[in-house]
């Protein structure tokens, strides 16, 4: 299965009412040979608009933290759970991960990368689970390396808190600048190679 695949899939979706209200489809963006994939919640309006994630205030917070470790956005491949806004930006509903997810769960069997980032509660619960860990409280597991078996290796999954609550409460930054550094140890630990251009 190629990556155009299933975003020629998503581009035609009908599976729940999302498409309805929807501007875009945001499949993904990033390279299919991608080593790290960060998986967020849910397209936003700018990222409805455009149809591509992490476009608005949030995507440009995580730009930023991106090239704060020396990675560039077409380094990684970025995605979301949703892959159509919900109305209002609310939350995603159990039904809607479920069935969106399964597009995230085959995105993620086609890139097997080395490294997943889940960015905020609702991202890291749908990994956490998909992979086999136990998902607490993101407060608890944010920041921590796990390292588990995916694909016939190791690979590291790590929880960090959504952008988005770092812009609502700029208390958080200095952690979360933190917490980047450790995804760039990990990325460099991973895949050296990915940092010969610097
Ligand atoms: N928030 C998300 O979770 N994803 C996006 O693409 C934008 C904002």
């Amino acid at each position: 299965m190629l990556m155009q695949e299933i975003v020629n899939e998503i581009l035609s979706c009908k599976k729940c009412d999302l498409h309805k209200t929807k501007t875009n489809y945001v499949p993904g963006v990033g390279n299919e040979g991608a080593e790290i994939v960060f998986v967020g919640e849910a397209p936003g309006r700018d990222e409805d608009l455009q149809g591509e994630p992490f476009v608005g205030a949030a995507g440009k917070l995580l730009t930023e933290m991106l090239a704060s470790i020396g990675l560039r956005r077409e380094d990684v491949y970025i995605t979301n759970i949703l892959k159509c806004r919900p109305p209002n930006n609310r939350d995603p509903a159990p039904d809607e991960i479920e069935k969106c997810g399964d597009y995230l769960v085959r995105q993620l069997d086609v890139i097997k990368p080395n490294v997943i980032v889940c960015l905020g509660r609702f991202a890291a619960q749908f990994i956490f689970n998909l992979i086999g860990l136990q998902f607490t409280t993101i407060s608890r597991v944010k920041g921590k390396v796990y390292e588990v078996e995916r694909w016939g290796k190791k690979i590291g999954v790590v929880a960090l808190y959504h952008p988005a609550a770092v812009l609502y409460k700029p208390q958080l930054r200095e952690e979360y600048e933190n917490d980047f550094r450790k995804i760039g140890e990990l990325c460099k630990r991973k895949q050296p190679t990915l940092f010969d251009y610097l």
